[in-house]
């Protein structure tokens, strides 16, 4: 029988991975989460640390989704539904779209994936904005392709300029609406304005992870303009406001043509049982939705009241996060953690001199401005 020998092959050689990854991997810088709050209390020694890092919802998941999640765990020993019946199914009767439409993602993180993975190459290029989510030059380098990054205006999306750098090399536009980190979004007659100048050999995909939140009636549903655009891939997720981010499950939108092409891609079994139990039960919870959605416009108040009698500029956010000039914000995070409240620095998104909070409960928004009082010296 053929062994592998201790003196053979590559034991004995100076073996370097990175050498040997490919370039677009050898220059990704890996993407930063919010710091998890047993890291916190493990390495700075605090108790009863919070979390307004990450944008999940203070109130977490519906009661009917961790009853359908807790059922589903019976079947844990066999594989999930790698079609998504149930999910689609339900998702497609709320959105009225039709079933094969949709693509199911192990978060929406899977969606903005696949659609590099099915339709960008190594010498297209990638349009994504200034103080965008992060995820955009990361999905795009991994496959080597040029990302183009476009510099924001006041902190969000610049169209124009989106427009203008548009080549016949470009294969893919990522817009967030809202934005993540900055919380800024667009109108609906600018949004639909720039995907009526988009040639025809570019997909936009309009990531909506917040889209729940947003009560402005100029903000626009992208699902309804579908099949005026083909080339169109909407995003949305369960992660954000059904507080479901510890699932990993999220759907993609689009034309059919779009969607068969992106579950090509889609691992098969890429969204487990449970999280699709879950999920649809999430659904049907449309009390613990519109909770979701006064907490969240209570407590961003409750911010942007606090920011302004510390005197600190904030940029207006129409999300579950807000972001909060601090100055020397790297002190300032720091400060914060000491006092066991995690929040999110933002240097990596260009912002050094910002901070993003995300909204959680009263008592706990009430916590991190007490903190960020005491931090500031106030
Ligand atoms: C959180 C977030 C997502 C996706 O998160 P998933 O947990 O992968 O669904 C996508 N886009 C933006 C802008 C986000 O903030």
């Amino acid at each position: 029988m053929a062994r592998l020998l201790p003196q053979s092959g590559a034991l004995n050689m100076a073996f370097d991975a990175y050498k040997l990854a490919v370039p677009g991997v050898r220059a990704l810088k890996p993407y930063v989460p919010g710091k998890p709050i047993e890291e916190l209390e493990r390495e700075y020694g605090v108790t009863h640390a919070i979390k307004l890092a990450s944008n999940e919802s203070p109130l977490g998941a519906s009661p009917k989704a961790l009853a359908a999640a807790q059922a589903a765990l019976t079947e844990m020993a066999r594989y999930p539904d790698g079609g998504g019946f149930a999910l689609k199914r339900t998702l497609a009767a709320k959105l009225g779209v039709s079933e094969s439409q949709i693509t199911l993602g192990n978060g929406s993180s899977d969606i903005l994936e696949f659609t590099v993975r099915a339709f960008v190459t190594a010498q297209d290029e990638v349009i994504f904005s200034q103080h965008a989510f992060a995820l955009y030059p990361i999905v795009t380098q991994m496959i080597g392709a040029r990302g183009v990054e476009v510099p924001a205006r006041q902190w969000g999306h610049d169209l124009a300029g989106m427009r203008t750098a548009i080549t016949p090399r470009t294969r893919l536009v990522f817009i967030a609406n809202p934005n993540n980190p900055t919380g800024t979004w667009l109108r609906r007659a600018a949004l639909n304005d720039f995907l009526a100048s988009v040639p025809a050999h570019v997909i936009v995909v309009v990531d909506e992870a917040y889209f729940e939140y947003v009560e402005e009636h100029d903000y626009p549903d992208t699902i309804e303009w579908l099949e005026r655009y083909p080339n169109l891939v909407c995003a949305r997720t369960f992660s954000k406001i059904y507080g479901l981010a510890g699932l990993r499950v999220g759907y993609g939108v689009s034309s059919l043509g779009v969607a068969e092409l992106l579950n090509r891609v889609r691992p098969p079994f890429n969204v487990n049982h449970i999280a699709q139990a879950a999920a649809v039960a999430a659904l049907a919870d449309a009390t613990h939705l519109k909770n979701a959605q006064s907490v969240n416009a209570e407590g961003m108040g409750q911010l942007v009241k606090g920011f302004e009698k510390l005197g600190l500029p904030h940029i207006p956010s129409v999300g579950n996060f807000v972001c909060v000039e601090v100055g020397e914000a790297g002190q300032v995070y720091e400060q914060l953690l000491r006092a066991g409240v995690i929040v999110r620095p933002l240097d990596n998104y260009g912002m050094p001199k910002h901070l993003r909070i995300t909204v959680g409960l009263p008592e706990e928004n009430r916590r991190f401005l007490v903190a960020l009082k005491t931090a500031l010296g106030r």
